[in-house]
């Protein structure tokens, strides 16, 4: 194998590099194109073929077009669905400004569900309310039946081409390029379809790479869900935040996690156990099947531990929709019906569907304030933003509401260009000195040496297994502990990966190496973050802390990772400040539903 050297390098400068073409991605590209910058857009796959086409419910928006409702009201469900970890003036830009974001995409050409009245359609989603939680579940979600995410990012990505955005397809961005100042000067990529190397200088770097679900072994996302932002960052010495609160969608398919949509509960499915029971009317008694979602895959996980599961192995629930009328599953919920037939052989008109909780939302990331600066305990990272699921800004603290996510893409997409705009000025070229992409390389080229006998597949099936059987929804000290060792041993097993093929062309063996890399480091960071976190909140349940603890425990946590692989742990305090005086702090309470 002949090693890549500086001299094959080809050099790119733009104003912006933005790594990921998703919703977050591509709605920054396009606004940042549309804003005079010179912007490179670099996605591993095609760019509407980014996780986010498969997003299906919806996006939140207080528009009260099905009933009253108010930005105040969807900014405390958003604060109490996060358990209180949510920083308030993140969520208050987010929730003022989606109103906003909604009309943005209808003058793209979002063709979204539309009332016989003509305004927008929207549907009631978990753990939303009015009133401040004493009014009746809000109708909140703006959908294109369930195919939302399809819809949005197809009409973005129509736009970005219009508008001159460079895309780079099927470039693997593999490292930051950091100057000794700790100031992020670009990026380093593989060109996988033409095996070359590449460096993107920059003015910002805007990571929008998405989340890491595919940790676990049973999940909803798509096999690109890596997490390689997350991990550029920490092999830049970038702390991530928040890592051990990972969602659990209650409704993913049995056995494959393929996931039924929130909005077939929203448009009147429901779940019952082995009796025949509607259990959650025990666990949430106001919102029963609709309370947040770590409620209820917490009572899913429940009933199937206490011996209520269906099936052979009593492992699973059931979903029901039969009793709703076949025209309604199949105008309102049409990929339900497809998904439940393709991957459960059932018709969801007929038979309920066989469902568990599977990984599906990760809302720890990179560090972000409101305004999409990485920002750690030593201030804010010149050169660097991040947007998206990769991001933990954080609008979503412990716990995520269903349809926050889209929302969180768009606005602060936009509102990160509009502040980059603010400093950053079109055509000026900047670089780094050669000295700071040659660790870059060497460590690219070390890992296309793998002359060990282990395979990136069987490691990632081990690891997937290990953080589903020891970091799921129950947690405690020592399955965290016995996960944490075994992690332990996939980490110093990383370098006998093989990497057989020597070539740069579609080398899938060697881009599953270096996903393999990316995904064990934040599996470990996920158990080190659930082991330091001794407390229940949101998504992170630990049955040795079965409660919340404010006292200690309302903070941020911050993972970082030495250049040896030692990881080590710090807190942030909780924001609690909104941003105007248009609405006071939502002061910590009991979270119920
Ligand atoms: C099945 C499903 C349904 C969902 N439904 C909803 C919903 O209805 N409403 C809602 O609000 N949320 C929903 N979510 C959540 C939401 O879809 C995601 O959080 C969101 O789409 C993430 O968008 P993103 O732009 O951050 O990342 P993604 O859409 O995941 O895009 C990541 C981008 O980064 C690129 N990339 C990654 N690594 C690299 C690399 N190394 N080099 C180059 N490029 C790279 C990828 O190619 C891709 O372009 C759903 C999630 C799932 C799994």
């Amino acid at each position: 194998m002949v090693p890549v050297s500086s001299s094959a390098l080809t050099i790119h400068h733009h104003d912006m590099v933005i790594v990921g073409a998703g919703g977050a991605g591509m709605m920054a590209a396009l606004a940042a194109s549309k804003a005079g910058f010179s912007v490179a857009c670099l996605s591993k796959v095609f760019p509407t073929s980014s996780h986010t086409v498969a997003a299906q419910g919806g996006i939140n928006a207080a528009l009260g077009n099905m009933g009253e409702d108010d930005w105040r009201w969807h900014m405390y469900d958003t604060v109490r669905g996060s358990d209180w970890l949510g920083d308030q003036d993140a969520i208050e830009y987010m929730c003022r400004n989606a109103a906003r974001a909604i009309a943005n995409l209808e003058n793209i050409g979002v063709a979204f569900s539309r009332l016989p009245s003509g305004k927008l359609y929207q549907r009631i989603y978990g753990g939303q309310s009015t009133h401040f939680g004493k009014g009746e579940l809000a109708y909140r979600a703006i959908s294109a039946a369930d195919r939302t995410g399809h819809a949005i990012l197809h009409a973005l990505y129509g736009q970005a081409v219009k508008h001159q955005t460079q895309f780079f397809t099927e470039y693997f961005a593999l490292d930051l390029i950091m100057r000794e100042d700790k100031s992020v000067a670009g990026v380093l990529a593989w060109n996988m379809a033409e095996g070359t190397l590449h460096v993107f200088y920059a003015q910002m770097v805007i990571l929008a790479s998405g989340g890491y679900s595919q940790v676990y072994q049973t999940n909803t996302s798509s096999s690109i869900c890596t997490g390689d932002g997350n991990a550029m960052c920490l092999r830049a010495g970038i702390p991530l935040q928040d890592m051990e609160f990972v969602q659990f969608h209650p409704t993913g398919i049995y056995d494959s996690g393929f996931l039924i949509t929130e909005a077939a509960r929203a448009e009147g499915g429901y779940l019952i156990n082995s009796e025949g029971e509607r259990f959650m009317q025990r666990y949430a008694p106001t919102y029963g099947d609709l309370a947040s979602r770590d409620v209820v895959a917490r009572a899913m996980a429940t009933e199937i531990a206490e011996g209520r599961g269906v099936g052979p192995d009593k492992n699973h629930l059931y979903l029901c929709l039969q009793h709703l009328s076949a025209a309604a599953i199949h105008e309102k919920l049409p990929t339900v019906f497809e998904t439940a037939s393709a991957f459960a052989a059932v018709d969801a008109s007929k038979s309920p569907i066989p469902v568990s909780p599977s990984a599906h939302y990760t809302m720890g990331g990179i560090p972000t304030n409101y305004r999409s600066e990485v920002t750690t305990n030593d201030g804010t990272i010149p050169g660097l933003m991040a947007i998206g699921e990769a991001a933990c800004v954080s609008v979503h603290g412990a716990n995520r509401l269903g349809c926050n996510s889209l929302l969180d893409l768009m606005v602060f997409a936009e509102g990160a260009i509009q502040h980059a705009s603010s400093f950053i000025k079109a055509g000026v070229k900047t670089d780094s000195k050669p000295s700071t992409i040659t660790p870059l390389l060497d460590r690219f080229n070390q890992i296309r040496q793998g002359k060990g006998n282990l395979n990136a597949g069987t490691m990632k099936s081990s690891m997937q297994r290990t953080m589903q059987q020891y970091a799921g929804v129950f947690r405690n000290r020592h399955v965290l502990e016995e996960g944490d060792a075994r992690l332990n041993r996939l980490w110093a097993e990383l370098p006998e990966l093989a990497v057989q093929d020597t070539s740069l062309l579609w080398n899938q063996q060697l881009l599953e190496v270096l996903e393999m890399h990316n995904l064990l480091v934040q599996s470990r960071v996920t158990l080190y973050a659930a082991l330091a976190r001794e407390e229940s909140r949101g998504a992170h349940f630990r049955q040795d802390f079965p409660t919340r603890n404010d006292a200690e425990w309302l903070c941020h946590s911050l993972t970082t990772m030495d250049r040896h692989g030692a990881l080590s742990s710090a807190t942030r305090p909780v924001r609690m400040q909104p941003l105007s005086k248009d609405i006071e702090p939502i002061l910590p309470e009991m979270r119920q539903y």
